[in-house]
């Protein structure tokens, strides 16, 4: 793993959120894998060996629950200086594709691990095809003619036991003549399917006479034509995790049930070394939020986001593009652990990490996202003066910088009223305030256009105060922020909010669309930035000064783009706090 040596803190704790691996000297108790890894380790299982793998189809781009188990399984490795592979699990032609497994290894690397060399499932069709021989030969499999809806109602429920297929008991030769047929592409997509003979009344219904190849006349993306007949996941997966010799396969929980089945053709086989062992642990679920590959999917052919790398997806270019660091993503898993129950955990939570990761290192810039004009009457005309700014009050040696001052400046509309409630401290009619890094300012005067609409404030400010403080003492209760209307870059903003409205999308039965929100992104084409902002690298993160942390976008464009990448209130601590509270 590389450069993953952050401390990124735990939001509300103080204490540093990272694993045992991130080397911070704070260990947090090993998890359930980990003690089992190491107690493998006490007992010499496996020769003392750590393998594992990340095993993606590649039939769309991650999402931050793959990064858990990215985090898990590299992780795991580098612990005991073992060997994580990434692992294309390519076994069904249908909708895989080059570019997604690119991109796939793209989205490791920039999470911070090493993808090496992919592996492919494909790879191995010749020796699992030699397998399947094997076990034909052996009568522990057969050629199935039922079609797919006949075999599954033949399988029977957990109440009812399965029924034999009229082809069970075909001999080995018979099935294996028809299974070299059903390779020569002798028969049509779905006309026969290599059946596993087990047990058609076995209490765990995967264990009822499981498909291992199905018959598709497509072609593959690495393996072209050379194949019609495809593994299923179950026949594939123990077998390429045996020929790899990975010793800890870890997958999620709603695999529990495959496990039986994984062990059962492993035991079966003429295996090259060990058999590696599969073990479950639960899946990464985030509100307001949507994860699985295919649900995200129909998000993009829907039009209803962008693309993969839409900001408001949890996809890890989604995140990427958003402005959530790498850091802040492993600490967030670091965090949340790997368990055996299954849970959803709140999108506050993976934001606290961001904000607390920005907090520390995005440097403070300026920019007004809805634009009033404020003229100061008695400034010098024509006169421009550079005023001093903290590029990161946290971080003093990340120094200061200049930003042009003038007697025509941009503030925020919501940082005015002209007859503001008890409480709004900011500007108003007469009312004075501190402009960050400026002087006080009076608002002497207000100019309104036809509906009453304020156009213009007219302003005085006082020279007395550029240090911060007025010399007579004089309080005011609000510091603003400003750009020098003469100096301002043009910018487009991009504020978000939750792509869903529920907490949970699809929960009882829905369809998760129902809480789609068609509010979820608000575009500012006029926002008004300091002018020093167009030297942001694209793909960074600044803080606007209380306005939250916005990435600026790789894309070029006319005008810069930033995305909200999140807010700068701690919504997380206030969750926490209703909790305290018992509501
Ligand atoms: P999807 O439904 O999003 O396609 P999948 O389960 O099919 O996900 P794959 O891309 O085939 O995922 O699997 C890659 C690995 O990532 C698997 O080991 C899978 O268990 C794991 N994984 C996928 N989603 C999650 C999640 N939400 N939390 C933890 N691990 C996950
Ligand atoms: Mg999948």
């Amino acid at each position: 793993m590389s450069g993953a040596a952050d401390a990124t803190p735990e939001p509300g704790t103080g204490a540093t959120a990272a694993g045992a691996d991130e080397g911070t000297g704070r260990a947090r108790p090993l998890d359930f894998i980990r003690k089992q890894v190491v107690a493998d380790g006490e007992a010499g299982t496996f020769g003392g060996r750590v393998q594992t793998r990340f095993p993606p189809e590649p039939n769309g781009f991650l999402h931050i629950g793959h990064a858990k188990s990215v985090c898990l399984n590299f992780g795991v490795a580098a612990e005991h200086g073992g060997i994580c592979r990434l692992r294309f699990d390519d076994t069904n032609p249908a909708g895989e594709d080059a570019a997604y497994a690119r991109g796939i290894a793209e989205d490791i690397a920039w999470l911070g691990f090493d993808p090496g060399v992919p592996l492919h499932t494909s790879e191995y069709f010749e020796q699992l095809y030699e397998w399947a021989e094997h076990l034909v030969v052996q009568g522990l499999a057969y050629v199935d003619d039922q079609d797919a809806e006949t075999i599954s109602a033949g399988r029977g429920d957990f109440t009812t036991p399965g029924v034999a297929s009229p082809w069970r008991d075909r001999s080995p030769t018979e099935n294996l003549a028809l299974l070299r047929d059903m390779r020569a592409g002798r028969f049509g997509d779905g006309e026969k399917v290599l059946r596993a003979r087990i047990d058609m009344t076995h209490p765990n219904m995967l264990m009822r006479d499981p498909v291992m190849y199905r018959i598709r006349h497509a072609g593959h993306f690495r393996a072209g034509d050379a194949w019609c007949i495809y593994p299923t996941y179950d026949w594939a997966h123990g077998q390429s995790d045996a020929i790899e010799g990975v010793t800890h396969s870890l997958c999620t929980l709603e695999f529990e049930g495959n496990r039986q089945l994984y062990d059962w053709y492993l035991d079966k086989l003429p295996l090259p070394g060990d058999r590696p062992r599969q073990t479950e642990f639960a899946r990464l679920n985030l509100t307001h939020t949507v994860m699985s590959k295919r649900a995200l999917g129909a998000l993009i052919d829907g039009g209803l986001v962008d693309g993969w790398d839409d900001p408001r997806l949890p996809t890890l270019r989604g995140l990427r593009r958003r402005g959530y660091p790498p850091e802040a993503i492993r600490a967030f898993c670091a965090h949340i652990g790997v368990a055996r129950v299954n849970g959803t955990h709140e999108i506050e939570l993976l934001e606290s990490f961001v904000r607390t990761h920005h907090n520390r290192f995005a440097q403070r810039r300026m920019a007004v996202l809805r634009p009033l004009e404020v003229v100061i009457d008695n400034w010098p005309g024509g006169h421009v003066e550079c005023r001093r700014a903290p590029n990161n009050p946290e971080n003093p040696a990340d120094g200061t910088r200049e930003v042009p001052f003038s007697g025509r400046l941009w503030i925020e509309r919501d940082d005015f009223m002209i007859d503001p409630p008890r409480k709004f401290y900011r500007l108003a009619p007469g009312r004075e305030v501190r402009l960050r890094a400026g002087y006080f300012l009076r608002c002497d005067d207000t100019e309104t256009g036809p509906d009453g609409e304020v156009l213009r404030l007219r302003c005085s400010y006082d020279p007395t105060t550029g240090g911060g403080q007025a010399p007579d003492g004089r309080k005011v209760r609000a510091t603003i922020h400003w750009v020098s209307a003469d100096h301002a870059a043009d910018a487009t903003v991009a504020l978000y909010d939750r792509l869903f409205g529920d907490p949970v999308p699809g929960a009882d039965g829905r369809d998760p669309l129902e809480s789609y929100n068609p509010d979820s992104r608000e575009l500012i084409t006029a926002a008004k930035i300091e002018p020093g902002l167009l030297e942001t690298p694209p793909g960074s993160v600044v803080q606007f000064e209380r306005l939250g942390y916005f990435a600026r976008d790789t894309a070029p464009g006319e005008q810069p783009l930033f995305h909200r990448t999140v807010g700068l209130r701690d919504e997380w601590a206030n969750i926490q706090k209703r909790r305290g509270q018992g509501a």
